[in-house]
């Protein structure tokens, strides 16, 4: 690579950096939205916390905002535990208990995919119910140890759950009851059922920043390598199939659109965040409580709305080979 190349990689990251920075600017005073109050503790959070991060697969780092601001990660667990599922079980066996179809209903719908017998999709609640019944281990320390491991693997550090927003869930989670016995009674899941709802509950309550999502991003985006550490955490077979369900099934029953416009696989969480993955460059974390009619943040949604546009991040924008080089 000449120094013509890299100067013009520097350059690309400067210009990055300083979009990012107004972006910040521009959408701090979005109001819109209110965030989550199903899990009476989620209500009570910040509303006014706003970030913005971004790790490269080099793990080159940057965030503007409250990046060391720490708030539970949700619904985007379930894309980490889809991970660990295919990589502990193999394809097969998963595709068994959990289809990869978006279904267009909310992220708690009680329906499965009533065709196969399956819940429909990794990336809403039955299917991710599903999955975590599949976190093995012989009783919940055993499964929780096996979580916790996985997280320290992407994180670099021991995840830590919120207590409060744990029980908040655990007290008043009986959808997410009612879907799993609904898939107790169908045979797809086993029968330590309050056991695997305490864990999803639990994965669900680990508290994450910005920084810490954009190292799981630049991670998926790496093939599974951790950038900070160089450990393979999933395998690069495994990351294709996070990554397509994220593309397919990631932003709740807006996928469709969010694919179509912003074209960057994500998660988002109830919690307020989202976790955006370029494959082979890095990823990009948003963090805002204020959620819109589908659960996603309202300032999230704009800001990569925003960067997709303004960087060619669509996956399938004609200009975007230019990014694999940065
Ligand atoms: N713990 C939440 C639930 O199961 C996760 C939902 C989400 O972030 O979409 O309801």
């Amino acid at each position: 690579m000449g120094s013509g190349e890299v100067d013009g990689v520097a350059e690309r990251r400067q210009w990055f950096e300083q979009t990012v920075r107004r972006l910040h600017d521009d959408v701090r005073d979005i109001d819109d939205g209110a965030p989550a109050d199903y899990i009476p503790e989620l209500a009570t959070v910040d509303l006014d916390r706003f970030a913005i991060a971004a790790e490269t697969i080099d793990g080159a780092h940057f965030g503007v905002g409250d990046t060391a601001h720490r708030f539970t990660i949700q619904s985007i667990s379930k894309l980490l535990l889809y991970g660990l599922a295919l990589e502990t079980h193999g394809r097969e066996h998963v595709l068994e208990r959990v289809g990869v179809a978006p279904t267009g209903d909310s992220f708690n719908a009680i329906t499965l995919d009533e065709h196969g017998n399956r819940a429909p999709n990794p990336m809403v609640n039955a299917g991710a119910i599903a999955i975590t019944d599949l976190v093995a281990g012989d009783d919940l320390e055993a499964r929780v140890a096996t979580v916790a491991r996985m997280y320290e693997q992407y994180l670099g550090h021991r995840p830590e759950p919120d207590r409060a927003v744990w029980e908040s869930e655990w007290a008043t989670g009986h959808r997410n009851r009612a879907i799993a016995y609904l898939m107790l009674s169908r045979g797809i899941i086993d029968d330590r059922v309050e056991e695997t709802l305490d864990l999803y509950f639990a994965q669900c309550s680990v508290l994450v920043t910005t920084d810490d999502l954009a190292a799981i991003g630049a991670t998926i985006a790496n093939h599974g390598v951790n950038p900070r550490t160089g450990e393979q955490v999933v395998r690069p077979d495994v990351c294709r199939d996070m990554l397509t369900v994220a593309l397919t099934c990631g932003m709740y029953d807006y996928a469709g659109e969010w694919a179509f416009t912003v074209g960057i696989p994500a998660k988002s969480g109830v919690g307020g965040g989202i976790l955006g993955v370029i494959p082979d460059v890095g990823g990009i974390a948003t963090f805002s409580p204020r959620l819109d009619q589908f659960g996603n943040s309202v300032r999230g949604v704009r800001i990569f709305e925003e960067l997709s546009e303004q960087f060619a991040l669509h996956l399938f924008d004609p200009a975007r080979p230019w990014i694999r080089a940065t």
